[in-house]
């Protein structure tokens, strides 16, 4: 049974045709780094593989539960429990310090302000970012806020972690301090990322690399 599955996705805003039969299934534990040019649909496949956004065609399944088929109550909770998100930038709360933003995930759970902190303080130390606990992202470097950001992804143990240019927003020395954190700390916790990149470094983290082309997911390439 695969993780996470789409097929047959379609998918327009307006007139224009974002997704035209994209397919795509997600093992668990696995990385896979979708890519493609500009505008080819790859934000729209992950937004419908999250439930963020449902497709106007084709069926998303987590563990064979369509995700249409669910409330949205279910679809939100399930996005809660075993997803994690990490964007190019934005995701973490500016009032809140890093500390804080590591534990929101699990506050929004409905964990006590307590055991929250104690994990989210767990999870700074492990990946070496302790000593940014107290400070808010505006005083850390966009390096070191994305690092938070992984942090803040991973603190629940999602099964899976959406990741839409993780990267973009580093130069490529940081990126690949981003990306070896994300990986190293997805395959501890035997959790699948979904990596949406247009860069070839970074897609070299993955496990395997699905291509995007005009809405369409026409060669699936397993990565040596
Ligand atoms: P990529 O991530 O590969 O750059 P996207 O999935 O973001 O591609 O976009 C695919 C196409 O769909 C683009 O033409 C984009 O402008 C369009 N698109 C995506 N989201 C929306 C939206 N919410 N409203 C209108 N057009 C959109
Ligand atoms: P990416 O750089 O990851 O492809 P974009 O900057 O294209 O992302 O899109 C960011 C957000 O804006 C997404 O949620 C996408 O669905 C939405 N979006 C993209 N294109 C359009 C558009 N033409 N009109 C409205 N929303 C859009």
């Amino acid at each position: 049974m695969s993780l996470l599955s789409a097929t047959g996705l379609r998918k327009s805003f307006g007139p224009t045709e974002a997704l035209r039969g994209a397919d795509l299934t997600i093992e668990a534990g696995e990385i896979v780094a979708v890519m493609g040019p500009s505008g080819s649909g790859k934000s729209t496949l992950l937004h419908c593989l999250a439930g963020i956004v449902p497709p106007d065609q084709g069926r998303v399944a987590y563990r064979e539960r369509d995700l249409a088929t669910m409330s949205d109550a279910d679809r939100s909770s399930l996005r809660r429990t075993e997803f994690g998100f990490v964007f190019q930038f934005g995701q973490l709360v500016p009032e809140l310090s890093c500390l804080e933003n590591v534990a929101l995930p699990l506050r929004l759970g409905g964990m006590k302000r307590k055991p929250a902190e104690g994990l989210a303080r767990q999870a700074l130390d492990q990946f070496g970012l302790g000593d940014l606990a107290g400070k808010r992202p505006g005083e850390v470097s966009g390096g070191q806020g994305q690092r938070v950001a992984v942090a803040k992804a991973l603190v629940t143990t999602p099964k899976v972690v959406f990741a839409d240019e993780p990267t973009g927003a580093l130069d490529s020395l940081n990126g690949e301090h981003v990306m070896r954190l994300l990986v190293t700390a997805a395959k501890d916790l035997d959790t699948a990322v979904v990596l949406v990149t247009h860069d070839m470094r970074v897609a070299a983290y993955s496990d395997r690399e699905v291509v995007v082309r005009d809405g369409r997911t026409p060669a699936q390439v397993v990565a040596p």
